[in-house]
């Protein structure tokens, strides 16, 4: 087959290091007959690997070149589809695992352009997903696996925990890809909560209140959200309106959120 020109703009940078490829199937442990969507396969690092256990795999890529190497490779196991992730729905490849009342896995060395939108675009489908384990900007994982109280911890961690627990599995050099890209990388691991132990009344106010106060990082509570709730309010909820946003657990967000939407 001819050599493959990787293209910048799709976020290309295509794994080669066997021992990360092995690695990571080992930490999705896939199962034959579960229900697998890999995002951007590229020219199948990890498609393969995964195709010699799983009975069935979709992908969905973008680019229409790799689209015809794939296609190439005639794997009946495999569905391709040509779309861009952003805006593919993921409930409809839940349709055809009814039968089975399988929620979907999902895999992915997302392009890191697009992790973040990618994800709360996942996060949407949440309730018909069992995982999602991602190759993302080292950077990018940290932040969305950190604690209140840690430089790292804001809007993307609390947004991602309140969905989902999350690990950093572990962490991936620039080496391990070609070509090597400019950031170091890791693995991380999503798992939506099963059954929720705090649920937001109305999820668009929660995620309103969280960006509210994490705007101005170096502001309290009372200042970032003094259009939503008064420092009495903030303070009826047990929580400290003199504290920055960056101390509050995803509880204190919710709880927040919650005595919004009760007021209205
Ligand atoms: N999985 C391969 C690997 O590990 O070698 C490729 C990973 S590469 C970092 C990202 C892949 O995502 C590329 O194949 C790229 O074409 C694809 N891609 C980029 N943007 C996409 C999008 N919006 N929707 C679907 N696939 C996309």
């Amino acid at each position: 087959m001819q050599k493959y020109k990787t293209k910048k703009r799709f976020g290309q940078h295509f794994l080669h290091d066997q021992s990360v490829i092995q690695r990571l199937i080992h930490e999705i442990h896939p199962k034959a007959d579960e229900s697998f969507v890999e995002i951007g396969p590229g020219l199948g690092a990890l498609t393969f690997p995964l195709l010699d256990i799983v009975n069935h795999l979709d992908v969905v890529e973008i680019d229409r070149d790799v689209i015809k190497r794939l296609e190439q490779r005639n794997n009946s196991k495999l569905t391709i589809h040509g779309v861009d992730a952003l805006s593919f729905d993921f409930n409809q490849l839940l349709d055809q695992s009814e039968a089975s009342k399988q929620k979907l896995r999902v895999v992915g060395n997302l392009p890191y352009n697009i992790s973040t939108p990618l994800i709360f675009h996942l996060l949407e489908s949440s309730s018909i997903i069992q995982d999602m384990h991602f190759m993302l900007q080292n950077e990018v994982v940290k932040r969305i696996t950190a604690k209140p109280g840690s430089k790292t911890y804001g809007r993307l961690s609390v947004m991602v925990q309140y969905y989902c627990d999350t690990d950093y599995l572990f962490f991936v050099g620039p080496e391990s890809f070609n070509p090597p890209p400019k950031v170091d990388s890791a693995i991380l691991r999503l798992s939506p909560w099963q059954e929720k132990s705090l649920q937001a009344a109305d999820e668009k106010q929660f995620s309103k209140v969280v960006a509210q106060a994490f705007s101005m990082r170096r502001k309290t509570l009372r200042n970032n959200i003094k259009k939503l709730l008064s420092a009495e309010q903030i303070e009826s909820l047990g929580i400290d309106p003199g504290l920055r946003a960056e101390v509050l657990t995803v509880e204190d967000f919710v709880k927040l959120s919650n005595l919004i939407s009760n007021k209205k």
